[in-house]
């Protein structure tokens, strides 16, 4: 399993249908972390995993989630300035 450089903690898998993609990518832009794990957990992922996941949540297109490194693409990436994976679903 893929770990996180950063907090060294094991990434589950996320797999989003693009209409869970979709629903769960408003929840972050509107700041609603607490709300994104609810709804991970309401698509079967347990709370451990899903905190996991919102803890490694981009929120902002482009931008890593632990410090400001800006990046282009789509997907996962690791950062290169802090080491946190991202899950890049914006
Ligand atoms: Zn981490
Ligand atoms: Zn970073």
């Amino acid at each position: 399993m893929k770990t996180c450089k950063r907090c060294k903690v094991a990434l589950p898998e996320l797999d989003l249908t693009e209409e869970t993609r979709k629903q769960l990518s408003e929840l972050i832009l509107d700041n609603q972390k607490l709300q994104g794990v609810k709804f991970l957990m309401g698509t079967g992922v347990t709370h451990e995993n899903a905190k996991i996941i919102m803890d490694h949540m981009i929120t902002q297109k482009g931008v890593c989630g632990r410090c400001d490194y800006n990046f282009e693409g789509v997907g996962p990436f690791d950062c290169p300035d802090c080491g946190a994976f991202n899950y890049n679903i914006l």
